[in-house]
């Protein structure tokens, strides 16, 4: 996958069958109804229309660079209660100047407008489904569906690379961290490695074997994968807090990233050190009643290390929580709220090498 910045000098018509709808600059750039001309900036909306349940607008932005280049896709608030990538890419927003950008953004800064406004974590509260686990989406199911219906066709296929923007949601004290996804297919791992080695957080999971039907694509950034877009999935921000060591992480991995595609000028950051995690292990509550946690976010902990322990409304501890394997504390729970099956933490395994 690369994009060919001399194919600009071919002639329009060679263009249209080379590169198909993923032209960057130089043309009009139309998601939803926002249309940005060349070196312009426009804000609109995806329209997903009323089905089963209400219809939603989904804000998106174009930023339509000067000069020609790939298009990137960049999107948070999947989880709306996740604030620290929402204000991130709100930043993004309003600082990426298209006169200084080769190709063009398109930028979802808010995907599950509903869950922000009602502060609900993890789904959205229309249809109590996650809007990152039904991708690629369908035009005729409930409201997520029909949106990652949209966000399929509209950003998703129109894209050359995409990053999906997380963190630790209302319930989990997490410490950033990135996913890489390997597909088998040598180049296109060549370049997402490189994008997430220059978005430049130092924990970064290997996330093989993931779903590669293309009807049943499940996350965003496998969506992209699967259809040949070199995509990452970068997580900062924990607990309802807007920090600004997370937001200036996720802001300025956006522009390192962009650096290395060749998108802004200037040299990226690469990291050159990170942690590599073969896995991410999820510990869960056996019983309901109140959590209290015994280790914190970034904690090194061993196989048999007490995580957290749960008790009874009485006070009584009816359920110890031990770490299965050895690892760092990626995110833990960060409220007393504890029902039977709930997240207590995951913890990251550190691979034996790098990839
Ligand atoms: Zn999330």
């Amino acid at each position: 996958m690369k994009w060919p910045n001399a194919g600009i000098r071919l002639g329009a018509a060679v263009l249209a069958v080379a590169l198909g709808p993923a032209v960057g600059a130089q043309q009009s750039f139309r998601v939803g109804t926002a249309e940005a001309a060349p070196g312009q900036k426009a804000t609109g909306y995806l329209e997903v229309p009323a089905g089963v349940d209400a219809g939603t607008n989904i804000p998106v932005v174009v930023v339509n660079g000067a000069r020609p280049g790939p298009v990137l896709a960049l999107v948070s608030g999947a989880h709306g209660t996740e604030y620290s990538s929402i204000l991130a890419l709100e930043r993004v927003i309003a600082d990426l100047d298209p006169a200084q950008l080769s190709g063009t953004v398109l930028v979802l800064p808010l995907l599950n407008i509903v869950s922000f406004e009602q502060k609900v974590p993890h789904v959205n509260p229309v249809d109590g489904k996650s809007m990152n686990r039904f991708y690629p989406g369908k035009a005729d199911g409930t409201q997520t569906d029909r949106a990652l219906y949209l966000v399929t066709k509209e950003l998703v296929d129109r894209c050359n690379y995409l990053i999906d923007y997380h963190g630790g949601d209302l319930d989990e004290s997490l410490r950033p961290y990135a996913y890489w996804a390997p597909t088998g297919r040598a180049e296109q791992d060549r370049i997402s490695k490189e994008m997430v080695l220059a978005f430049g957080l130092d924990h970064i999971i290997i996330w093989p074997d993931r779903p590669t039907d293309l009807a049943a694509t499940r996350y965003l950034d496998n969506t992209a994968s699967v259809r040949g877009k070199p995509s990452i999935v970068v997580e900062a921000g924990h607990a309802g807090t807007t920090e600004t060591d997370d937001i200036e992480l996720l802001v300025r991995g956006t522009w390192s990233t962009m650096r290395k595609l060749k998108m802004l000028a200037g040299e990226p950051l690469l990291i050159e050190n990170p942690v590599w995690l073969e896995k991410s292990v999820e510990v869960t509550s056996e019983q309901a009643g109140i959590f209290y946690p015994l280790v914190k976010r970034s904690a090194y902990v061993e196989a048999g290390t007490k995580l957290g322990y749960v008790t009874d409304f009485f006070g009584k501890t009816i359920y110890v929580a031990r770490a299965p394997v050895g690892g760092i504390i990626l995110h833990i729970c960060a409220v007393p709220s504890m029902k039977k099956g709930d997240n207590i933490a995951n913890i990251g395994v550190v691979a034996a090498k790098a990839p």
